[in-house]
């Protein structure tokens, strides 16, 4: 027998019984993005792989090891996107969408990385991700918190809690990394053999280590915070009250520093212990430099993104359940009630464009017919047989109330269901 083919490792199908949740989600985050006037933007799900090197940073975890690279048939280096962030800056420059003007843009979809898979670590994984574009100030940064404080309320998610710290300058980040490596030097023999690697060229993110020998010794680390420059500690102070005038609550994390090269000032992470080492349900930050980087003229920018597996996971463990079966069913008794069913069907479709009906094809015995009614989820079957075909009625059956049946016009079907189903 031939081998069974499976789905690749930590790329997962979305079954009929998720995507209830899913879309759920996904149209409370579309309404509330909307609702600020961000715009959706759609990019290719794979781009040059120098996108990513440039962007990203040659000494990232996802650029290291995490990218999903091959040559195309014709011998190019093309990267399965790990994140949207620099897609979206690629698409803005080529598009003009960045200079002399305001972007606010959102997008949604797969994102790959080759990562182990766990709970909350996939290798094909969704976000949903935010950008802006030519707006500098802190206002901007607080406008995106508040934006994903609004998406927790709405769906009820509790235990997240909010942790931000500022970058400074790229000017101020050279001049600590200099204060940091000599720190480090003299620590050498507590580094890691990643953080060794990191040590020349990529030094910050060795705070961000969660390796347990060297937290006492990153804990003593010269702090980011004390060689901030003037306009980023401003900037942090702004952002920090914007917040609490608003009332949202948040701590500082001083060895946040993102595992992305390209942020300055600001950057935040959403985080929930109630997913083990998987917390951050949502990051991001300011990325002034990157537009730059990538060929385009400077100009300010900020963004984050969210997991959506994550998040579903929380809504799930809380208990969130979506109903998303019919409300009625149509059982067609005899060869002439199935031509017919289809038939009044679309007219009561017609009548009433939101109702949600599954009508019995196939044929089967009456039985078989409620069973699968019942199967459905629906509230009401509509039952049309002989009986009901000769003199022009339906007969009502209430499915999850103790109420008898009752026999009624077929003229009479949506202003009864409407009344049954409280509409
Ligand atoms: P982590 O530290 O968990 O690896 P990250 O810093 O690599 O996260 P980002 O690049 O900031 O993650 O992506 C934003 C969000 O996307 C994360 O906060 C997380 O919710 C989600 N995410 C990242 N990688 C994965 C993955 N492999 N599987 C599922 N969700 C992911
Ligand atoms: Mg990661």
């Amino acid at each position: 027998m031939a081998s069974k083919i499976q789905s690749i490792r930590g790329m997962h199908d979305i079954l009929p019984d998720q995507t209830g949740l899913w879309q759920y989600f996904e149209t409370l985050i579309r309404d509330i993005v909307q609702s600020y006037g961000y715009h959706e933007i759609r990019m290719p799900v794979v781009e040059s792989t120098d996108l990513f090197c440039r962007s990203i940073g040659e000494v990232t975890d996802i650029v290291e090891k995490e990218m999903y690279t091959f040559a195309d048939r014709n011998g190019d280096s093309l990267t399965l996107r790990p994140e949207g962030t620099a897609s979206c800056v690629r698409s803005g420059i080529q598009h003009g969408l960045l200079y002399n003007q305001q972007q606010r843009l959102w997008y949604i979809g797969p994102m790959f990385r080759h990562e182990r898979p766990q709970k909350g670590r996939y290798r094909q994984f969704h976000q949903v991700g935010v950008e802006t574009f030519g707006i500098s100030g802190p206002d901007i940064d607080a406008e995106l918190i508040l934006m994903t404080a609004r998406f927790w309320k709405a769906l009820g998610l509790k235990n997240i809690r909010l942790e931000i710290n500022t970058l400074g300058s790229n000017q101020a980040r050279l001049e600590y990394r200099d204060v940091l490596v000599d720190y480090l030097e003299q620590n050498k023999g507590l580094l890691d053999e990643d953080s060794l690697r990191r040590l020349e060229s990529n030094p910050l993110r060795i705070l961000d280590s969660k390796n347990p020998a060297m937290q006492e010794m990153i804990e003593a680390a010269p702090k980011l915070m004390d060689y901030l420059d003037e306009e980023s500690r401003l900037h942090f102070e702004q952002l920090q009250s914007l917040l609490n005038e608003a009332g949202v609550v948040f701590s500082i994390n001083q060895r946040l520093v993102r595992g992305l090269d390209y942020y300055c000032k600001t950057v935040f992470e959403w985080v929930t212990d109630a997913l083990g080492a998987q917390g951050t349900v949502c990051a991001g930050g300011r990325y002034d430099g990157l537009v730059e980087q990538l060929g385009g003229r400077a100009t300010p920018a900020a963004g984050f993104a969210m997991g959506i597996e994550r998040l579903l996971s929380l809504l799930e463990d809380q208990g969130t359940v979506i109903d998303d079966s019919v409300d009625v069913y149509l059982a067609l008794q005899g060869d002439e009630a199935q031509q017919k069913g289809v038939i009044l069907s679309e007219h009561w479709r017609d009548l009433w464009p939101g109702l949600k009906l599954l009508v019995n094809c196939g044929g089967g015995g009456f039985k078989a017919q409620i069973k699968r009614a019942d199967r459905s989820g629906a509230k009401v079957a509509l039952i049309l047989g002989e009986d009901e075909l000769s003199n022009n009625r339906i007969t009502v059956k209430h499915l999850r109330q103790d109420v008898e049946q009752q026999s009624i016009e077929q003229t009479e079907v949506i202003s009864v269901l409407k009344q049954l189903l409280d509409y």
